[in-house]
This record gives C-alpha cells, structure tokens and sequence, in this order.
C-alpha cells in the first residue's frame, strides 16, 4: 500500500466509543482518508450525521427496524443505506484497504472475518471476536495474509515494543490494567454495585460492556487470551499488573533483563491513529503525557480472589479448545443482565463459571462450532442468570 495515498476506509460501530474517535481523527486528516463504509447497531441519526461529516459512500445498520430511519436521515446525501447483519457483512467485504473493527463482542466476528479474508488491513478494537474464535481467527489471518493491527491499548503498546522477528528474545509480556473503580473496594462492598458505578471508569471513557468488563476485571482476563492469540505466546508468559494511572499501557519484558514499554496519556485515539497511519505515524490531538505532573506511577500485584473473572478467564486459556468462547459468551450475556439490573455485579462471575462448568471442553474446529458453541452458551448462561435472579 502506498503512504501517500488516501487509505480507503470503513469502520464497524462507527456510533459507539471507538468508531467516534476514530472518525474524530478521520475528521481532522481528511486528506488521508476517504471513507467507504461506517456501520452501526441501530442508531440511525447517528450514524447519518457522521455518515455526512466523513463523505461516506455508504452507511449500514445491524438492526432492519432502524432501517426507514436510516434511509429518512440519508435523503439527499448521495449516501447509500442498507441493514440487516448480512449487510453489515457486505459493507466489510467492499474494497477498503483499512477496516476499524469496533463493534461490541461476538456480533463483530463474522464482519470482521469477511474483511479479514479479502486481506485488509484490520485495526482490531473487538477484542471478542479474538477471544471466540482465537486460533481459527490467526488461520484466516494466514491464509488471507490480512493484517492485523492491535487497537486495545495494551496490545497496541506490545505491538510497539515486541520484536516480533526474535521471539526468542521474549521473557514475558506484561499486561497493565487499571484495576477499574472498584480496585480497592472489599469484596462484600462490591455486592451491591449499581450499573451507574460499574461504568464511571476512573481513567477512561467508553462503551458500558467494556466498563463493565474493566470494573470486574473481566476485561484484563480477555485482554490475556487476546494477547496469547495475537502475539503466539504460551499463557505462562503473560502476566498482569495493576497500575491504577493508565499511564505505561503495557511492557515487554526481554531475556537480558531489559523492559521495554509504551507510555501515554489514557486516550484512545494514540493507540487508534497509530492503526490509522501505520507504519507511519499521523497527529493525535491528545493530551501530551507530563510524567512531571503526575509524579508519581504505582504497581501493584491483581487480586484474584475479589476480582475472579480474572482467573475464570486464565482457566478458560489453559483449558483451550472452545472454553474462552464460553468464557465470552456468558460473559455478554451476564454483563447485559446486570446492565439490566436483573443480575447482581457479583453474580456476573458466577454466571461465567456455572456457563464454563458445563461446557468446558468443547472443540472449535470450524467456524460453525464456534458459532454453535457461542449460541449454547448463551442460552446455558441466560439460564444461570435466570436461577440467579429467583435467588435473589
Ligand atoms: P460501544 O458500545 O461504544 O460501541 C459499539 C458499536 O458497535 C456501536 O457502533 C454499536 O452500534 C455497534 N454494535 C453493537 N452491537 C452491534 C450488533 N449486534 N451488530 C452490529 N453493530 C453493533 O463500544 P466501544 O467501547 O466502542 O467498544 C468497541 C469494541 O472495542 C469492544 O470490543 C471493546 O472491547 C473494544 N475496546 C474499546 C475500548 C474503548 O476505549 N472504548 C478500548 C479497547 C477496546
Ligand atoms: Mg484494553
């Protein structure tokens, strides 16, 4: 691909957290760009008006209710509209060169694979559909010879500092997390946590499943089992440390005792425009990181026993075969239920490790299993959440 031409673009979940801040630097660099596709759920408006601001060629939405909205607010743009899932499929696989896959969870996967296997170049936000369909999600990136850049922060930050040509060099890579709002809060405490806490993440802003996610730390387990598919590593190598500032995104660690590491304000679009540009690099208008003013960086070891979805996720890896997609599935399904408040912040866990229980040691060997497992699992999980919310 050339440098100096516009890379052709199309972002998935151009409405939520990511796609805004990807389309703000898109904005900014207009040059650089020329939008093909932007995609959401069902927020029509939205996605129209962003749709409008970026000259993009077309605009799809998951949900067909939302499509007379859609169509309503395109009229007399020149832009054309279309919905359903197949749609959002169909809008990964025109020619772009780069896709933002940034939709939330397993609902990305299949979009994101249909861009994967025209050989994009993929800026890999969705972390779920890694976790889902890890090993056979590599294959395809193999086969296609697709490119795969992290956008997650800590893994974007290993992607800057991993020498990928000698991972013979590679002692461990240590993942980073912020420990989310309740790092401190004793387990009984946390019984009562209300969605409205859950999401109020001290560092950064975001959609709620991933707040959610960070607040149970859930999030930093998925982010081991991406880590361990994107970056080949054996789980023995993958270690967390909470460091409550945000600040080193995540370090790797060499044989000779050396570390090496990426730092940043916490703003999603450094990790977002490095994808853009890559492997050049473009302006972001963040916040410059002034080590002077914050002081002061602490660590600390995680706490499985307060935060269990940790080791739920770390257990689901050593297990392999289908159990992180079971891990994920129930996951989705316990998060939306608490968003819901028909499940407690604790059960969230439960709900995953009850889901894992039962259909631990299921094989994925092709992208039907996955999907199928994905669906038991989310019917096993909606079940636990149903016996959970008699309890209660
Ligand atoms: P969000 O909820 O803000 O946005 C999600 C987007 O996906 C929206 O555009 C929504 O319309 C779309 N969407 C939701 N369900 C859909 C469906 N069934 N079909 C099609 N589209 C659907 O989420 P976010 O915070 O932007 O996160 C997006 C992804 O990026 C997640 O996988 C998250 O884990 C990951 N991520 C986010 C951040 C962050 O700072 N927000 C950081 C790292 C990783
Ligand atoms: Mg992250």
């Amino acid at each position: 691909m050339r440098h100096d031409a516009p890379r052709s673009l199309t972002v998935l979940g151009a409405t939520g957290s990511i796609g805004a801040s990807t389309l703000d630097l898109v904005g900014r660099a207009p040059e650089r760009f020329r939008v093909e596709a932007l995609t959401a759920n069902s927020s029509a408006e939205e996605l129209a008006k962003a749709a409008r601001a970026v000259g993009a060629k077309l605009a799809v939405v998951a949900d067909p209710a939302a499509y007379g909205a859609l169509k309503q607010a395109l009229s007399g743009s020149g832009i054309e509209a279309a919905a359903g899932a197949e749609a959002v499929v169909e809008a990964a696989e025109r020619p772009s060169d780069f896709v933002m896959s940034a939709i939330v969870g397993a609902a990305g996967l299949a979009p994101t694979l249909t861009a994967v296997r025209r050989g994009a170049v993929i800026g890999l936000a969705n972390k779920e559909t890694l976790v889902c369909a890890g090993a056979l999600f590599k294959d395809e990136v193999r086969k296609a010879g697709a490119t795969l850049l992290p956008v997650d922060s800590e893994h974007n930050a290993i992607f800057q500092v991993l020498d990928r040509e000698r991972p013979e060099g590679v002692e461990k890579i240590i993942l980073t997390a912020s420990g989310g709002p309740f790092r401190s809060w004793r387990r009984s405490d946390m019984a009562g946590v209300t969605p409205e806490q859950a999401v109020a993440h001290p560092n950064w802003s975001m959609g709620a499943k991933i707040s959610v996610d960070s607040a149970t730390m859930m999030n930093k387990g998925l982010e081991v089992i991406e880590a361990a598919y994107l970056f080949d590593q054996p789980r023995e190598k993958i270690e967390v440390l909470v460091h409550p500032q945000s600040v080193v995104h995540s370090m790797v660690a060499y044989v000779d005792g050396s570390v090496l590491a990426q730092l940043g304000a916490p703003d999603m679009r450094t990790p977002i425009a490095y994808s853009l540009a890559w492997p050049a690099r473009m302006q972001a208008p963040v916040e410059r990181l002034d080590l002077g003013r914050i002081g002061q960086l602490t660590f600390e070891a995680p706490d499985e026993v307060r935060f269990p979805a940790l080791r739920l996720a770390r257990e689901a890896l050593a297990t392999g075969a289908g159990a992180p997609s079971v891990l994920n599935a129930a996951n989705e399904i316990a998060v939306a239920a608490f968003l819901n408040r028909e499940l407690g912040f604790l059960a969230i866990a439960e709900v995953v490790e009850s889901t894992l229980e039962r259909l631990a040691g299921r094989g994925i060997p092709d992208l039907e299993s996955v999907l199928a497992l994905d669906h038991d699992a989310r019917r096993l999980a909606q079940e636990a959440q149903a016996r959970q919310a008699v309890r209660a």
